[in-house]
């Protein structure tokens, strides 16, 4: 089949467009541009690390690259974003002391590349339940974390 330049080019500009508005409306980059509220643990000059408003485990954390990438292996700067993953487990350690922290990747519910670090302290299931904690408690566990050298 032989595409015309201009009809390739109106496909590509649609694509663009539309990558644009989803962007725009990526709840991660808003927390990234400050539109959002959100409970910081960590931040070094390309990645940002808060605590998932989710949580299946107290301190559970995603760590993000401040650009826009949909998928983890997307990141150019991937070592870089493991080492980052690393500085926020270290904190937790020291600050919350679990037994184990885990690691994982899903990316179906939000497209912007984050891994989820989830310190374990008694829960034995491989994807524990969301838990309910309050704002307070949020923003205590948060500055534990950020605080711990
Ligand atoms: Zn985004």
């Amino acid at each position: 089949m032989i595409v015309s330049y201009n009809y390739f080019n109106s496909v590509v500009n649609r694509i663009r467009f539309c990558y644009h508005l989803f962007m725009k409306d990526c709840i991660f980059c808003k927390i990234v541009s400050g539109e959002m509220p959100y409970y910081k643990v960590y931040e070094n000059e390309n990645f940002l690390a808060f605590l998932d408003i989710y949580p299946r485990v107290k301190g559970h954390t995603l760590v993000i690259p401040k650009k826009h990438y949909h998928w983890v292996y997307d990141v150019p700067e991937f070592g870089e974003y493991w080492e980052s993953v690393l500085e926020v487990t270290r904190k937790i350690q020291r600050s919350l002391m679990p037994k184990l922290i885990n690691y994982f990747t899903y990316g179906i519910d939000v497209s912007h590349a984050h891994i989820h670090v989830l310190p374990r302290f008694t829960e034995t299931e491989f994807l524990p339940k969301t838990i309910n904690l309050s704002k307070t408690e949020m923003t205590e566990i948060a500055e534990k974390i950020n605080s711990a050298s």
